[in-house]
C-alpha cells in the first residue's frame, strides 16, 4: 500500500484525443468522504488519502510528479442529435492506477476546473452532483452493478454560480475506463481510419490483450460490447435503475454505468417513467432504455465499419448483423435475472412467463417495485399469513394473490427448499434502493447548510443494502405524499 503511482497510458495516443491540463487549485479544500473500503482494493493506502499530501491531490492542488494530467476528447449524440465535440470540460484523468491484481483503473477529478472542452461552463462541480454522484454509484456498487466508482467527494471551499450560489466540490471517480462511444464518435470523424484502429488497440490493449492483433479483432471488440451493455441495461432494470441522459457520451466501452445525472429509481413499478427534467420527450424512460442502447450501439458501429470490411457496405451488413442480436441478448439477461428474483428457475420458460408476468401485475396495480421483489423473498411455499404484507403493495390484491398461485405451483419444480430460496431472493433483492427522496434529502442538506450526516448516513446503509436493518426501516419504503421527487436534475 501507498500512495498513488499513476501511468498515464491515454497520451501514448496522438495529441487529438486529448488535452494536457493541469487542475485549477480551489481555496479550502476539506474532505467529505474518503471511501477507505475502495482505496484498499485500488493497492491504494487510505492513510495517504487522508494525509495532507492526499488532499492535495484528490482537490487537484497539487499533481503527482511523473503524469501530465489531461482532458479527454469525445463527441456524441445527445438525445439523438449530433452534438459536435464534448470533451471533458470539467474533468480531469490524473491516470491510471494498478490494484494488486495488476488491473488498471482510471483516477479522474470531477470538478477541477475548466478545460479546452469548457465552453461556456466554469470546470466546476456544485457539491449537490458531487453528492448524488457519489451516492448513485456506490449504491450500484454494492449491489452488484458494473459501474464506475468514487474514491473522494472533497468540498472546495469555493462557490459555484448556478440557478443561485452553490457550494463546489470534486468528485474523484474511478472508472475501468473514461473511453465512452462519444470517444470512437469524435474519433472517426478525424476521417482518419488509422486513429480509429489506434483508439482500438488502446483499449484492446488495456481490457483484451488477447484480441490485438487478432484479424477480426473489431468485430470480436464490437460484439463484446454489444453483451455488455445489454447486461448492463438488464442489471439496470432489475433494480428500477434509469440513467436518465443515456447520451453517446455517456455511455461507456467497458460495460460500466457513467455520468450519474439525473437519474432515478422507480418506487412504484411504472414501466413509462421519466424523471429526469431535461428528458422531455421520454426518449430515456425507464422501458426506453434497451432500444437506446441499441442505438448508441449503432452508432459505436458506424465508428468501427472501416475497421470491419474492407468495402462500408460489407462493414455495414457485419455490424448489423451484430447489432441484430441486442434485442435477444438483452431478453436473455433480464428475463433470467427477473426470474432468479421471483425465486424460479431460469432454464424453465413456464417459470420466466410466469416471472415476467408479475411485472405486468404491478404496473397495473402501482405496486412498489422493490418492497415487492423483497417481501415476495420471505413468502413461504404454502399460503400464510405473510402473503398479506406483500398483497397490501397492490391496488387490487386479488391480482397478485391470483399471480402467487401460479408462483408457488412454479415452486414444486424447483430444486431449492424454502430456506435456501428465501436466502437467495435475499441476495438478490435488496431491502434498500437509492429512492430519490433520500437522494434528494442528503444533496439539500450537503447544498443548503454544508450538511454531510444524511448523505453518510444514507452511505453506509446502502452499502448493505441486502440487509435488513430494522433501525432503518424508514428508509425501505417509498417517499411520504409530501416527500415525493418527481424530477431528477443533472444540476452540473
Ligand atoms: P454531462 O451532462 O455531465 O454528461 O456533460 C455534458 C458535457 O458538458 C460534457 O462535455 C461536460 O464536460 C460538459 N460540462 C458539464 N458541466 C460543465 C461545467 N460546469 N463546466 C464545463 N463543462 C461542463
Ligand atoms: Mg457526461
Amino acid at each position: 500500500m501507498s500512495g498513488m503511482q499513476l501511468t498515464q497510458t491515454y497520451t501514448q495516443l496522438p495529441e487529438v484525443f486529448y488535452a494536457p491540463v493541469d487542475p485549477t487549485p480551489v481555496d479550502r479544500p476539506t474532505p467529505i468522504v474518503i471511501n477507505d473500503a475502495l482505496a484498499e482494493t485500488l493497492g491504494l493506502d487510505p492513510h495517504w488519502l487522508h494525509s495532507e499530501a492526499g488532499l492535495a491531490v484528490l482537490s487537484g492542488q497539487t499533481t503527482l510528479p511523473q503524469t501530465q494530467p489531461i482532458a479527454m476528447a469525445y463527441a456524441g449524440h445527445q438525445f439523438g442529435h449530433w452534438a459536435g465535440v464534448l470533451g471533458d470540460g470539467r474533468a480531469l484523468l490524473l491516470g491510471e492506477q494498478q490494484d494488486p491484481q495488476g488491473q488498471r483503473f482510471d483516477i479522474q477529478l470531477k470538478g477541477a476546473g475548466p478545460t479546452p472542452f469548457s465552453r461556456n461552463g466554469d470546470g466546476r462541480s456544485s457539491i449537490g452532483p458531487v453528492v448524488r454522484e457519489y451516492l448513485g454509484c456506490e449504491a450500484m456498487a454494492a449491489l452488484g452493478i458494473p459501474t464506475t466508482r468514487a474514491l473522494a467527494a472533497i468540498a472546495t471551499g469555493e462557490c459555484v454560480q448556478r440557478d443561485r450560489q452553490e457550494p463546489g466540490g470534486i468528485l474523484c471517480r474511478v472508472a475501468k475506463s473514461h473511453v465512452r462511444i462519444g470517444t470512437f464518435e469524435f474519433i472517426a470523424r478525424q476521417n482518419d481510419p488509422e486513429s480509429v484502429q489506434a483508439l482500438l488497440s488502446h483499449v484492446l490493449s488495456r481490457h483484451h490483450p488477447e484480441w490485438v492483433g487478432h484479424d477480426q479483432a473489431a468485430l470480436c471488440w464490437f460484439e463484446h460490447v454489444i453483451e455488455l451493455t445489454a447486461a448492463l441495461v438488464a442489471r439496470w432494470m432489475e433494480v428500477g435503475f434509469i440513467h436518465g441522459v443515456m447520451n453517446t457520451d455517456n455511455c461507456s466501452v467497458v460495460g460500466e454505468t457513467i455520468d450519474y445525472g439525473p437519474f432515478g429509481m422507480l418506487d412504484a413499478f411504472i414501466p413509462d417513467q421519466v424523471y429526469s427534467s431535461i428528458d422531455r420527450q421520454g426518449r430515456y424512460a425507464y422501458n426506453q432504455q434497451p432500444a437506446v442502447a441499441a442505438w448508441n450501439l449503432a452508432r459505436l458501429g458506424e465508428c468501427l465499419l472501416p475497421l470491419l470490411a474492407d468495402e462500408t457496405e460489407a462493414g455495414i451488413e457485419i455490424a448489423t448483423a451484430a447489432l441484430n442480436r441486442f434485442p435477444s441478448i438483452f431478453k436473455h439477461h433480464f428475463e433470467r435475472g427477473i426470474t432468479e428474483k421471483v425465486g424460479l428457475d431460469p432454464t424453465n420458460a413456464q417459470h420466466t412467463e410466469h416471472a415476467m408476468a408479475l411485472l405486468d401485475c404491478m404496473a397495473a396495480n402501482d405496486a412498489d417495485m422493490t418492497l415487492t421483489f423483497r417481501r415476495l423473498g420471505s413468502l413461504d411455499d404454502q399460503p400464510g399469513p405473510k402473503d398479506e404484507s406483500l398483497s397490501v403493495l397492490f391496488d387490487d390484491p386479488s391480482q397478485v394473490d391470483q399471480w402467487l398461485q401460479g408462483w408457488r405451483q412454479c415452486l414444486q419444480s424447483t430444486p431449492l427448499d424454502a430456506t435456501s430460496r428465501q436466502a437467495a431472493m435475499n441476495q438478490r433483492n435488496p431491502a434498500f434502493i437509492l429512492r430519490n427522496h433520500l437522494a434528494q434529502q442528503a444533496v439539500d442538506a450537503a447544498i443548503d447548510q454544508l450538511d454531510f450526516a444524511p448523505m453518510k448516513r444514507l452511505g453506509a446503509l446502502l452499502s448493505r443494502p441486502f440487509e435488513d436493518q430494522p433501525e432503518h426501516a424508514d428508509w425501505a419504503g417509498p417517499p411520504r405524499a409530501d416527500e415525493r421527487v418527481l424530477k431528477t436534475f443533472c444540476g452540473t
